[in-house]
């Protein structure tokens, strides 16, 4: 099969591949989009500490049911591949935060991706996938954005999303314009976006959320005009740039929230905290990473429903020969999402 086989950092290269095989009580998934995230983007280009070369990248993949050795799944069926492998059995697991299982794996990290035209999936043994099956007329391209919208309803529910509450969102890239819809729906009053990027500006509109120029506009300014001096109830930090600091926990309101949800570079991963502010204020900081089996079977419930529009997300789509386009789109942050169709 064709693969986008990353060999070394910064080496990627699309080749012939032997195709996967059947996994015992898994199945090949025959690969129609996996979109791009961040994460790939560094990956190819710097690595990770915990990769094992060669490695296919992709974790938001949907596809067709190629071949099955299970029987909850046949030939012919469309679904979703949540990125999470988990044991099953361990205490992470049995609370539903598969994401944090002590054996977990992950494909396009431990195990190889979406970037080629099939993937194994295991449903039994000591790793064991999830999928989830699409309702007819969802696209292979808005299922593959379930993964990112699984990862902002972790994200939210750790971060205690109450409606009627205010809520700012530090970066308006795909996440962060995800993040905002998310918002909305769990009936946020007051939603701001500030995002330094122009096109990322005019691209969030669509949000119909306060869109705010960190560069020209006061963020302090800002946040006290729309929460009426009172301060935001939750922050979202969805810049992998941006770190907490002390002038970004002073938005907040008494009990409010912090969600650090993108990972950031060791320069800014240290940090200085007011831990009084932190007291009195009832401030919660909270982390996410990646999302559980439950939280893609929500995103695609909530995608195929309707209930929350993905449309307009992806504004790029590539061949998966032209994979290298894609990353560079991705990295430029000029639009949006980029989706790989295989
Ligand atoms: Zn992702
Ligand atoms: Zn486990």
């Amino acid at each position: 099969m064709l693969a986008a086989l990353l060999i070394a950092p910064g080496r990627l290269e699309v080749k012939e591949v032997p195709d996967p095989v059947c996994p015992q009580g898994g199945l090949i998934v025959k690969v129609k989009a996996c979109g791009i995230c961040t994460s790939d983007v560094k990956m190819s280009k710097k690595g990770h500490r915990a990769l094992v070369y060669p490695r296919i990248l992709g974790h938001e993949v949907s596809g067709v049911v190629e071949e099955s050795n299970n029987e909850q799944f046949k030939e012919g069926d469309r679904v979703q591949l949540a990125p999470g492998l988990r044991c099953g059995d361990c205490i992470a697991c049995k609370r539903r935060a598969d994401n944090q299982c002590k054996s977990r794996g992950i494909f396009g990290f431990t195990h190889d991706g979406g970037f080629a035209e099939y993937v194994a999936v295991p449903l039994e043994g000591p790793v064991m996938g999830s999928l989830n099956p699409l309702a007819e007329g969802l696209s292979f391209e808005q299922a593959a954005l379930a993964e990112p919208v699984a990862c902002c309803i972790n994200a939210q529910e750790l971060a205690g999303f109450l409606p009627e509450d205010s809520a700012l969102i530090i970066g308006g890239g795909p996440m962060g314009y995800l993040h905002a819809l998310l918002a909305r729906l769990k009936g946020a009053e007051r939603i701001m976006v500030s995002e330094i990027n122009q096109r990322r500006r005019e691209l969030a509109l669509k949000t119909e959320c306060r869109i705010i120029d960190a560069k020209t506009e006061d963020l302090f300014h800002v946040v006290t005009e729309e929460t009426k001096g009172r301060g935001v109830d939750a922050l979202i930090l969805a810049c992998s740039e941006v770190g907490l600091n002390e002038s970004l926990l002073k938005l907040l309101a008494p009990r409010g929230r912090v969600s650090l949800f993108s990972g950031v570079p060791a320069d800014v991963s240290q940090v200085r905290l007011d831990l009084n502010f932190v007291h009195y204020g009832e401030i919660r900081i909270v982390g996410s990473y990646g999302s559980t089996a439950t939280h893609n079977a929500e995103a695609i419930r909530m995608i195929s429903s309707g209930e929350l529009s993905v449309e307009g997300l992806v504004t790029n789509i590539v061949d998966l020969d032209r994979i290298w386009e894609g990353l560079e789109y991705t990295a430029s942050r000029k639009g949006m999402k980029t989706v790989v169709e295989v």
